[in-house]
């Protein structure tokens, strides 16, 4: 059973691991932090945790290693890479990837290092920044139920909403069908937003009205207002939509599933990259659909 005497090796400390390292820290856990980049490692370090110097040495002093990286090749280099967790890892450790990655490479690892006795979880997140920061993810995850119940009481302190969806791979299908979904929400809000703005309707009282009513969602209470108020820092950038898409039309192709809208707006997010916005918030879409109007969704003046 997992206790506040396990070891947590977390590597990936961006917009997502660094709060939920706090979270960990907070809780009492051991954290052992590792990221290529400096400036997050400092800022924990003042915070209690404990620094690694590379994958390898960080799975060497931990006995649960979690992974919060951008992609699958980032997550494939630091597993299997030179000074890569494969090389560190003891037998009996548990490897969780809570990045959004594809399917087909969540089975492998599991598969690969399961030959060294490690036991291994995939499990992505929904929720954001500010449910990385609140402690109040919703995790879906892939892998045998005994490894999953000796996790349960760090998921419980990194979310809400836990739930083991099946075997491996089970939890970053799941997640791709959540990104199917909030990408066509936010396309459908975007189009909403742009028909109101362009009509005269401040976008401000569509998005107040809109939230109480039937098309109320979680796009629209997180981003509406963002929209309005030309807010697109990340949050969650265009890039890794745009990544996660790319993942969900790669399964449909393995599963012979027909997606054509979402094989639409994976199109609108490759514009949004190639326009330079791969770094913004993805409520960007709304820009793209702006331009085809050649309006912009801005709320009234007092
Ligand atoms: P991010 O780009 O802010 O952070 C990723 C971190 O990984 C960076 O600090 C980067 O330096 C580090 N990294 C990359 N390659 C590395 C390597 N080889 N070795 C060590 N460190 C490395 O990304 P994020 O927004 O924190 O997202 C992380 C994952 O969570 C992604 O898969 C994303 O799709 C998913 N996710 C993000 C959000 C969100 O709202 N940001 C929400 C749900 C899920």
């Amino acid at each position: 059973m997992t206790t506040s005497k396990s070891i947590i090796g977390f590597i990936g400390l961006g917009i997502m691991g660094k709060p939920m390292v706090r979270n960990l820290l907070k809780a009492g856990f051991t954290v052992v932090a590792y990221d290529r980049v400096r400036a997050p490692l400092e800022e924990l370090a003042l915070e209690g945790a404990l620094l690694g110097n590379s994958p390898r040495n960080v799975a060497e002093q931990a006995n649960i290693v979690i992974l919060m990286l951008p992609d699958t090749p980032d997550v494939e280099v630091v597993v299997f890479g030179p000074d890569g967790v494969a090389e560190g890892i003891r037998p009996g450790s548990i490897l969780v990837d809570m990045s959004s990655i594809s399917p087909m490479t969540a089975a492998k690892i599991a598969t690969e290092l399961g030959k060294k006795d490690v036991g291994v979880l995939d499990a992505p997140v929904s929720g954001g920044d500010v449910g990385a920061i609140k402690g109040t993810l919703s995790i879906m995850v892939g892998g045998p139920e005994d490894v999953f119940n000796e996790i349960l009481p760090i998921f419980q302190v990194l979310g809400k909403n836990i739930v083991l969806c099946g075997g491996h791979g089970a939890g970053q299908v799941t997640k791709l069908c959540n990104q199917v979904l909030v990408a066509l929400q936010l396309e459908a809000m975007g189009e909403a937003l742009v028909l109101g703005a362009k009509a005269g309707v401040d976008p401000a009282k569509i998005v107040q009205v809109l939230s109480g009513g039937l098309a109320r969602c979680g796009v629209l209470e997180n981003r509406g207002m963002r929209i309005v108020n030309r807010d697109f820092e990340p949050g969650f950038r265009v890039r890794l939509h745009y990544k996660d898409l790319n993942n969900a039309m790669a399964a449909a192709k393995a599963y012979d599933v027909p997606l054509p809208m979402a094989a639409l707006v994976t199109e609108m997010f490759k514009r949004l990259k190639l326009s330079g916005k791969g770094e913004l918030d993805h409520s960007a879409i709304v820009t793209f659909l702006e331009e085809l109007a050649d309006t912009e969704v801005k709320k009234h003046e007092a």
